[in-house]
């Protein structure tokens, strides 16, 4: 589990260098959840969370495809988008979208349907460039049913199997070298955690696994990856726990 949360993590800075300039996506992890999403916090920051009962048995194409696929959803400015649309429907809660008239559901699902299928097709161009297999990394979706904000799940690997030769490989090599993927775990902890004076018993479970510190690309080589030397990562990474409220543009997510 320890190492699917740094695999997170990882992709977590490569997209954030690749588009965003680095701006740090909150990332939290979930402890008893399945659940996963993206959503922007009142400071306008991006979020991704994670529930780690959803990532626990993945492999790494499949970890990959999830997190490229919710990258795609904050690349592709989809919880604004979803927000609006739920503005337009007059929909704060599961209760109000299943409360709409038959035709106003049929309008408001295919909106919502349209942003899963657009995060597959980027998910699917962002694994590529880092090697993945696409089809292979959406197989966990093929048991999935469809919801009001999901198609089901086979058509979504059908898209991506019916794509994969137009899709682009995005290239990864000139904004961060391909670098996270290849660090070692404790240079990324270091990175993530660069001056750790708390003692763990101190730090609350509400405390965030912050990308917040990475630093600037110019330093490549420079981590201080040493003070984490024998550190133990299972027990750092339980400080990467935040129990976080949802927000009502939470982007329902038993899946993706
Ligand atoms: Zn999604």
């Amino acid at each position: 589990m320890a190492n699917h949360s740094l695999e997170v993590l990882k992709l977590s800075v490569l997209f954030d260098n690749h588009f965003f300039d680095g701006a740090p996506t909150q990332v939290h992890f979930i402890e008893n959840s399945t659940m996963v999403g993206t959503w922007i916090d009142e400071q306008g920051a991006a979020n991704l969370t994670i529930g780690l009962d959803r990532i626990q048995f993945m492999n790494s194409d499949q970890l990959a495809f999830l997190i490229a696929h919710e990258y795609g959803h904050l690349v592709l400015k989809h919880p604004q988008k979803t927000l609006e649309i739920q503005q337009q429907y007059g929909v704060n809660s599961t209760f109000d979208e299943f409360m709409l008239s038959f035709d106003m559901k049929r309008d408001y699902s295919k909106l919502m349907r349209e942003m899963e299928l657009e995060a597959d097709l980027l998910g699917a161009q962002l694994v590529l460039g880092l090697g993945h297999d696409p089809v292979a990394g959406a197989s966990f979706l093929l048991s999935e049913t469809k919801s009001i904000q999901h198609p089901e799940g086979t058509l979504r690997v059908a898209k991506i199997k019916s794509g994969k030769e137009s899709i682009q490989a995005e290239d990864f090599s000139g904004t961060f070298g391909d670098l996270a993927t290849q660090l070692s775990d404790a240079e990324v902890l270091a990175a993530l955690v660069p001056s750790y004076t708390q003692p763990i018993d101190s730090i609350d479970s509400t405390v965030k696994a912050a990308v917040e510190s990475w630093p600037a690309s110019d330093t490549e080589g420079g981590y201080a990856g040493d003070t984490l030397h024998g550190f133990e990562v299972s027990v750092l990474l339980t400080v990467a726990v935040l129990v976080c409220a949802l927000p009502r543009w939470w982007r329902k997510t038993s899946g993706t």
